[in-house]
């Protein structure tokens, strides 16, 4: 029997109830779309997480990539990680400034180098060596998505991310931030950190958005894997009790998971999650709000 592929991709959980999400809407049906006809043709898990978030990244439409926001000092910098479950493959950048694609930093790390996480200085040097597109002019690149919203504004979340089955079984996920708004020069969220907001496995690909800060410290992306191997949970019950643990200790945000036969959650605590997904049978979601 052949595997289906299945695909869901995420834009952050962070809109506000009410506001107008049609661009976002339309990207991330258009995002669906691509990813959808890449797996039809059989291609790799891996290059549709890249392509899809290439895509949201430079959409401009969430708190990633080309709408990236400003540090309190006014300068961007932006997280990323990819993880190949198959391989058990992980590669990440973080506070990484002056590079138009932070996921693709994050994969040629994973390739070219023996280690998993960059950072700052070390991580633009490598970007300028692999000779990945720098952002020559941040003020004129950027337009930030979130200049109309409260500095503070705790739901103001807008993290791009995408999980994939492909036909071979091969389980990746990849997510892609500005970070949260108003950060602290230096500040890294969750999405770089494998096991906290990105993580693959054999069993599970997992990308989440929120306060970046309560993922960390509930390891949130690992325990969704953690929860289907020792309780035998399903992706759905341990993707819920994942994000519901977060909750707990007084975070916000969601997530999105599939696993091996191509089953998928999207669960979230916050107004809504700009969130698609394309599952094993077939079936179609594009939604914001609940
Ligand atoms: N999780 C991200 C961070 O804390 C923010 C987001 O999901 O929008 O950096």
């Amino acid at each position: 029997m052949s595997i289906p592929y299945a695909l869901a991709l995420h834009g952050g959980a962070g809109p506000i109830r009410n506001s107008d999400q049609s661009r976002e809407i339309a990207n991330m049906t258009a995002m669906l779309e691509d990813g959808r006809a890449m797996l039809a043709k059989g291609a790799p898990a891996m290059d549709v997480v890249i392509t899809v978030i290439r895509g949201l990244e430079e959409a401009g439409l969430y708190i990633a990539g080309k709408g990236a926001a400003p540090n309190r000092e006014g300068r961007f910098e932006l997280d990323a990680a990819v993880m190949d479950g198959a391989a058990r493959r992980a590669g990440a950048v973080c506070a990484l400034s002056g590079f138009r694609s932070p996921i693709l930093a994050a994969k040629a790390v994973m390739e070219n180098t023996p280690h998993v996480l960059l950072a700052g200085a070390g991580a633009k040097a490598f970007c300028a060596e692999m000779n990945l597109q720098p952002v020559d002019d941040p003020q004129n690149y950027y337009t930030p998505v979130a200049s109309s919203m409260a500095a503070t504004d705790a739901l103001s979340h807008g993290t791009v991310g995408c999980v994939v089955l492909d036909n071979t079984g091969a389980l990746c996920a990849g997510t892609s931030t500005g970070g949260v708004l108003n950060k602290m020069p230096g500040r890294v969220g969750d999405s770089p950190l494998i096991g906290a907001g990105t993580w693959a496995d054999e069993r599970v690909a997992v990308s989440c958005t929120g306060q970046g800060e309560y993922f960390i410290r509930a390891a949130v992306a690992a325990d969704v894997s953690a929860r289907m191997k020792y309780a035998g949970m399903s992706v759905d019950a341990a993707a819920a009790g994942a994000l519901a643990d977060m909750e707990r200790q007084g975070g916000d945000g969601g997530l999105i998971a599939v696993d091996g036969q191509g089953r998928i959650a999207l669960p979230f605590i916050s107004h809504g999650m700009r969130r698609a997904a394309c599952d094993g049978q077939g079936n179609i979601t594009v939604d914001v709000f609940r």
